[in-house]
């Protein structure tokens, strides 16, 4: 069975208010400039948080998309194929 690594977890503070702008690249590095000494001063702005999710075999820690075949059969060791048999059978 496959397994999720959450990693590189970070707070995201978006630049863009969410409306339609035409705001230049410099702008926008004013704006986070401004936002980044905003934080400094206290911590109300602070949006959702987001990290990477990597998906390895639970058993040999193998990445899962390299570790399965084209009928998404495990490869990468013999716990997962033998997982993947026994839940081949229940189904019938
Ligand atoms: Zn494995």
């Amino acid at each position: 069975m496959k397994k999720n690594i959450y990693e590189n977890y970070r707070v995201v503070i978006p630049i863009e208010d969410g409306r339609w702008t035409q705001k230049t690249a410099t702008e926008f590095k004013m704006d986070a400039e401004k936002l980044i000494a905003s934080i400094k001063k206290h911590c109300d702005v602070v949006g959702q948080y987001e990290c990477d999710v990597r998906e390895i075999c639970e058993f040999c820690g193998s990445d899962w998309k390299s570790s399965i075949n084209e009928e998404g059969c495990p490869i990468c060791c013999n716990e997962a194929l033998q997982e993947w048999e026994a839940f081949a059978q229940k189904r019938g």
